[in-house]
């Protein structure tokens, strides 16, 4: 099938579409037809292209080695990871959801307490609360930052409230100074979904830095292909500063036992496979550069949107350093519609999240809403995630500027 379309530069572009393969052509004046690579909402085909010889070569190394589970390159990331976030303890474990899991399941939360969370959110974050039996409160977020703050969460507290979970979403860092004076203050603990945020850190009022995940009582990230560290499968990490709550979360993913076949706790079993961890050995390497080339991404896309009428740019917190996992707007109108035309135009775009987790129907008649919840509803039926990912050239960027600007002159 032919689709043939006029972009806003009046350049031909033309999308040959055979199967699953979509192929977008420039017909450029004069300098006759050259192919744009394929868009897609995460490129880890090229990704991988570029880090091949050393990702090849640390996978064979396992192969060879044949110490699937908990081989050498498991421990050597968990050290590496430390040294990255700057935190005594990282415990790797077989993904995001997990980490969370077990994170709540090492402060010993009981049946019915409460913990505080976003709503707008993904699921996982408050899916494990509920399978513990534990109460979401669940808290609007600022309509800026995407991110849940104080007033909010202080508003939430009760006697039963025993943990905090904010969520580094989208990259944006949470405003982690005053929430770790009221943690403190009211001896809450703080777990951190660093799930999306990896990388990113949070710039206290006096000047000095901490990374996101590392600042609350226990941080835990997700592996996921897609995310800013991602491996080629699933993975995830916990970490804590705290050498007691390290040991209990290292028992708890490895089935209650610290000594083989002698089991203290109810645990689970989950593990980080050693391919995952040679792999996410290579590419902790490249986190810095991947985060800089999101954030030129950003950039571009800052540059071509802001000041539109019609669309907001994603706010970068003045306290935090923002890894763009995503890159979000808000458009004021129609922003099904826009995923409909950038479809056409063979630009894909997501809509994290369409249904606030408090709406979710396994969540009717669990868990508390505080207030309105207002911009939670709000953002979810306005909010539109571009392609966002570490291979976007400059070709890439103009024609999805220029295609979703082009959305609203039509
Ligand atoms: C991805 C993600 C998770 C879950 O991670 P998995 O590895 O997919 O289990 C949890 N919270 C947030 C905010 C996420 O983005």
């Amino acid at each position: 099938m032919y689709l043939i379309a006029l972009n806003p530069n009046g350049k031909k572009v033309v999308n040959l579409k055979a199967e699953n393969l979509v192929l977008s052509l420039y017909l450029r004046p004069n300098t006759g037809v050259t192919a744009m690579r394929k868009i897609e909402m995460v490129d880890l085909k090229v990704q991988y292209q570029k880090i091949k010889p050393s990702i090849d070569c640390a996978i064979q190394e396992v192969v060879d080695s044949a110490a699937f589970i908990n081989g050498l390159p498991v421990k050597e990331f968990a050290a590496e990871l430390e040294t990255y976030l700057h935190v005594k303890h990282v415990i790797p474990c077989a993904n995001g959801t997990d980490a969370l899991q077990i994170a709540m399941m090492a402060l010993d939360l009981q049946p019915g307490d409460e913990v505080i969370c976003p709503s707008f959110t993904y699921y996982a974050t408050v899916e494990v609360i509920a399978l513990l039996k534990l109460n979401p409160v669940f808290v609007d977020v600022n309509p800026y930052t995407f991110t849940i703050e104080c007033p909010e969460i202080e508003r939430a507290i009760t006697p039963k409230t025993k943990a905090i979970v904010p969520v580094h979403l989208y990259g944006q860092t949470v405003e982690m100074e005053p929430l770790l004076a009221l943690a403190n203050s009211s001896s809450i603990p703080l777990i951190e979904d660093n799930a999306q945020g990896i990388g990113g850190n949070y710039i206290f009022p006096d000047g000095t830095e901490k990374k996101t995940g590392a600042m609350g009582t226990i941080g835990c990230t997700s592996f996921f292909p897609s995310k800013n560290l991602g491996c080629y499968g699933d993975g995830g990490a916990i970490n804590t500063n705290d050498t007691e709550t390290a040991d209990k979360i290292r028992m708890i993913a490895n089935h209650g036992q610290k000594e083989r076949y002698y089991h203290e706790l109810i645990g689970v079993n989950s593990r980080l496979d050693t391919i995952q961890a040679a792999i996410l050995r290579v590419k902790l390497n490249h986190l810095d550069e991947y985060i800089t080339a999101r954030r030129q991404a950003a950039d571009f896309y800052d540059e071509a949107f802001s000041n539109h009428p019609k669309i907001t740019v994603p706010q970068r917190a003045v306290y935090g350093y923002h890894v763009f996992h995503q890159y979000t707007l808000i458009v004021q109108e129609n922003r099904d519609g826009l995923v409909k035309y950038l479809q056409a135009y063979s630009i894909p775009a997501m809509i994290y999240y369409p249904i606030p987790c408090h709406q979710q129907q396994a969540f009717i008649g669990r868990g508390r809403v505080v207030g309105d919840m207002k911009n939670t509803m709000w953002l979810s039926d306005h909010v539109i995630s571009l392609p966002m990912h570490t291979e976007l050239d400059k070709e890439q960027l103009i024609y999805i500027a220029e295609t979703v600007l082009n959305f609203f002159k039509d």
